[in-house]
């Protein structure tokens, strides 16, 4: 049991550290009452001392307030409001914090952050959380970005061994850790990540067991988890758990960056969920395990689950982009130095924007703001005219034919892509030949660029039939509505639109030859059309499987290697009406 299991810890530096100090000292002892705390003598001290967590999850860089529907959340009123942004945040977090507290995240803190962060690999978030006090983060998903390597540099300081230092100077590194007791090195199986931290607080001891979704090698880059093993969650979870119970260490959270969704609207207080990978976790954790803070699915819930031991537990999200902090307040029982379960009260509270911003955090925020305009206007390619995202009414746009030939350029060595299908609203703006304050010069600078194509949607590549290409198109039209995908020079069809919905279809060609049912075609798409995204049910049906790059990087790539670039003609797909 252990023996299999320590020398893999004495791999991850901290564990060792962890161990040891919890067998030598106050752990120990704590496993024998002392006389003074049996219940009924004269000034005996307090039976429990409190502890408060501040958790929070999905910040995915978020230092300004985000836009769009991405700023606001329904607050227990069932009123919509702004939320989230850092200075936002700070504000909120020491208003909650008295000296019983200890401030931890569930993942996605970094990866998949506005250019802000982005552009100097997340350090700016990152450096702002250490600030505001986290202890420790699982590692979401989205922490493996950038691959393992470069998550250890985050951790461990030093400059980007690509881009080098940020203007802020040399990366001194975290003093949190982010954990994965699920991450094993695939060479000898040790743990990747640290597994766990344990904190001493009010004379108890007080383990975080970090978990991130199974799922991960499927949603994140080939190279970003290259080397790596992610195992099932609950079993890894258990292994450590037995593990810190026995070094003493009885009051435990877990951290996983997995979750469930819920009914759109609902407060950030209730939980019905539905249940999926989440829920499963969070019900089948060893009973030594007394709380589940999770992330992930970007969703505001105060859930209660049944451990395996009939006991009540707590199972909490706080939504994303720091639009949410989830506030556990629960008592540590001093003789056996396990979590009270009745004394667990949990309570989401929205990151409202009514409260004024922390003045350091703002000024802080300000700073990259500026340092990041030179990133932002640093040209990356030039067009010849407008290249605009509108359809005029048949659906097939310029710019969207544009970016799904990027798409197609990006994903063609690595995946063997032949076509790429591009989702018309991950367009977000128009490239425009004259910018504001600037001559017409056609200049696309990265800002101007990251506008555009704003989500960090990782690129993919699945085998598709021809009969399910087919089937991916029909699906573009609906009784609900119409989604046409910009399709890549390589792809062209006709659709028949006076024909009835599901059958419009016909004249599937690619590179000029006709596409037959069972022909087998690598088509390219970002994860969120992969994933069955805008009622594309038919991609999900996809084999072989395989992640590229940002989609971010593959237009601005093709910017640059293709420039001047002139508005490709909108004739890939021919419609009848
Ligand atoms: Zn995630």
């Amino acid at each position: 049991m252990t023996r299999a299991l320590l020398p893999r810890l004495a791999v991850a530096g901290i564990a060792v550290i962890g161990i040891a100090a919890m067998s030598a000292g106050t752990a120990g002892a704590a496993l024998v009452p002392s006389s003074h705390h049996k219940p009924g003598k004269p000034g005996k001290p307090a039976a429990s001392v409190p502890v408060r967590l501040l958790t929070i999850n999905d910040l995915h860089g978020n230092l300004e307030p985000p836009t769009g529907s991405g700023g606001r959340i329904v607050d227990e009123t069932g009123q919509t409001v702004d939320a989230g942004g850092a200075a936002y945040l700070a504000t909120h977090l020491k208003q909650l914090t008295d000296k019983n507290t200890l401030m931890v995240a569930a993942g996605d803190l970094i990866g998949a952050s506005p250019l802000l962060s982005a552009a100097y690999h997340d350090e700016p978030t990152v450096a702002l959380l250490d600030k505001l006090g986290l202890k420790a983060s699982s590692a979401g998903n989205h922490e493996f970005d950038e691959g393992i390597t470069e998550l250890n540099r985050i951790m461990k300081g030093g400059c980007h061994p690509v881009d080098g230092c940020s203007p802020a100077g040399r990366w001194k590194g975290t003093s949190f850790d982010f954990l994965g007791a699920n991450v094993l090195k695939e060479s000898n199986g040790a743990y990747a990540l640290p597994p766990f931290y344990v904190k001493k607080i009010n004379g108890v001891k007080v383990g975080f067991i970090g978990l991130v979704t199974q799922t991960t090698p499927s949603i994140v880059t080939a190279a970003g988890i290259k080397g790596l093993k992610f195992t099932e969650e609950v079993g890894a979870a258990n292994k450590v758990s037995r593990l810190l119970a026995r070094a003493g260490v009885k009051a435990q959270v877990v951290l996983v960056h997995e979750g469930d969704n819920v009914t759109p609207g609902q407060s950030p207080d209730a939980c019905p969920v539905v249940p999926g990978a989440g829920s499963r976790i969070a019900a089948g954790l060893d009973p030594q395990i007394d709380l589940v803070v999770s992330g992930h699915s970007h969703q505001a819930y105060i859930c209660k689950t049944t451990d395996p031991a009939g006991q009540v537990r707590y199972y909490t999200q706080g939504s994303s982009f720091g639009r949410v902090i989830t506030q556990i307040d629960f008592q540590v029982d001093k003789k056996t130095h396990d979590v009270i379960r009745s004394s667990v009260v949990a309570d989401n509270h929205v990151v409202t924007r009514t409260v004024t911003p922390d003045p350091e955090t703002a000024a802080y925020v300000q700073t990259w703001k500026d340092r990041v305009s030179t990133v932002a206007n640093k040209a990356v390619g030039k067009i010849t005219a407008n290249i605009g995202r509108d359809s005029g009414g048949t659906g097939e746009s310029a710019l969207g034919d544009l970016i799904a030939d990027a798409q197609l350029e990006a994903t063609k060595s690595g995946g063997n892509a032949e076509i790429a299908l591009m989702n018309p609203g991950g367009v977000r703006a128009d490239l425009t030949y004259a910018q504001s304050g600037s001559e017409g010069d056609g200049v696309v600078t990265y800002g101007e660029a990251f506008t555009v194509q704003p989500f960090n949607n990782l690129m993919q590549v699945v085998t598709l039939t021809g009969a399910q290409l087919k089937a991916v198109l029909e699906q573009q039209w609906t009784a609900s509505g119409t989604k046409v995908l910009l399709p890549s020079a390589s792809l062209t069809y006709t659709a028949d639109l006076t024909k009835p919905i599901g059958s419009r279809v016909s004249d599937i060609k690619i590179n000029g030859t006709a596409v037959t049912d069972a022909q087998q075609i690598r088509v390219a798409a970002n994860n969120f059309l992969v994933g069955g995204g805008d009622g594309f049910t038919v991609f999900t049906q996809g084999t072989d499987l395989w992640s590229g790059p940002l989609d971010i990087d593959a237009f601005v790539a093709y910017l640059g290697a293709h420039s001047p670039i002139a508005p490709p003609a909108t004739n890939r797909i021919t419609f009848v009406q």
